[in-house]
């Protein structure tokens, strides 16, 4: 898979785009008076591994958060705006690194302030087009809500082209897979801008998770997405832990991947139990690693190939393989002692 390689752009001390690493966003979803509870959940969030994070500013009284959140952590500050540009010039001085915009919201005049404002600070703006806040005349003129998504962000593009700042990027969220897939693949094709990517609205924990999984999934394997954000209706150290997940999954981070079978009558190893606990220990390493642990040897060693290590049980004992060769023939019940001795010793 080849990833869409885009415009670099800096985003307070972070980067989106180019060759740089998919950088994992959330949002604040504290009432935003509520300083103390707004603090904690940012320094949750940070903790979580958040890379950048995103707080609804309503209105004027609202954006004395942002600089409150400038000094309680160090991931970059997104100012959500909608409605009033003044709200987005205000939450630029208050120190805002990003600025999200809604177009469908505010009138054209004064979007071209808040890019002004922007290019003399040098930040830069999402232009975040929803399905549901699609301005009429695009559902009007275009029979698809892709069509209409994407041709309501070109018009901002153009705008803002025109005037001379392109510190942008582009999402462009539906909580249809089908439509969200379309209306990226057709922006990626016409622009170079970073792409922030996911499914809004997804859902409740589980079905969210599933759902953003699919859609995120499916436009990082088309090699579109510089930033992601899961949308759950849940605790959202939720949503940084399944991007991780969603990026492991796809070999996108530097981390160890354990696959396990799903054990079937053959199965001679307490696969799950072992998994899990091979998961936790490699849970902090740093390097690209695959672990498989394979409940027999039937189909484990030849599933397991691809591997850097697997350990399959095999008739009362274990053993050990090293890229698809065994190294090791261990009692089961010495399986992951040795185990944690050769990732050592890698
Ligand atoms: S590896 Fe063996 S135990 Fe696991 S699912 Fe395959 S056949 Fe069954």
């Amino acid at each position: 898979m080849q990833r869409k390689k885009t415009k670099k752009i800096k985003i307070g001390n972070v980067f989106i785009g180019g060759n740089e690493p998919i950088l994992i966003q959330s949002m604040l979803d504290k009432p935003f008076d509520n300083i103390e509870s707004n603090i904690k959940q940012a320094q949750e969030l940070e903790k979580a591994g958040c890379q950048i994070l995103r707080v609804a500013v309503p209105d004027l009284q609202a954006v004395k958060v942002i600089n409150i959140l400038k000094r309680s952590v160090k991931i970059p500050i997104v100012a959500d705006i909608h409605f009033d540009y003044n709200i987005a010039i205000e939450s630029i001085h208050a120190g805002a690194d990003k600025i999200r915009i809604n177009p469908g919201n505010i009138e054209k005049n004064n979007l071209l302030k808040i890019a002004n404002i922007c290019s003399q600070k040098n930040i830069p703006i999402r232009i975040g087009i929803n399905s549901g806040s699609v301005n009429k005349k695009f559902l009007e003129k275009y029979d698809n809500t892709a069509d209409a998504m994407v041709a309501s962000a070109k018009e901002i593009i153009d705008l803002f082209e025109n005037f001379g700042f392109d510190k942008i990027i582009v999402s462009l969220k539906s909580s249809d897979i089908y439509n969200t897939i379309a209306a990226y693949e057709k922006m990626s094709k016409i622009c170079d801008y970073p792409m922030h990517i996911g499914i809004t609205e997804s859902g409740t924990e589980n079905y969210g998770i599933i759902k953003s999984c699919v859609g995120i999934g499916s436009l990082l394997t088309r090699g579109i997405g510089d930033t992601i954000r899961v949308s759950l209706s849940a605790n959202h150290v939720k949503e940084i832990e399944v991007g991780y997940q969603i990026l492991k999954s796809l070999g996108m981070l530097n981390c160890v991947e354990v696959i396990s079978c799903p054990t079937c009558g053959r199965c001679t190893l307490d696969v799950k139990q072992l998994a899990l606990e091979i998961e936790n220990f490699t849970r902090n390493i740093r390097k690209k690693l695959k672990i498989a642990v394979m409940g027999c040897p039937v189909n484990g060693p030849g599933e397991a190939r691809d591997a850097d290590f697997a350990i399959t049980g095999a008739h009362g004992t274990g053993l050990i393989f090293r890229k698809g060769k065994i190294i090791k023939r261990v009692p089961q019940n010495k399986l992951l002692e040795e185990l944690k001795k050769l990732i050592f010793e890698l």
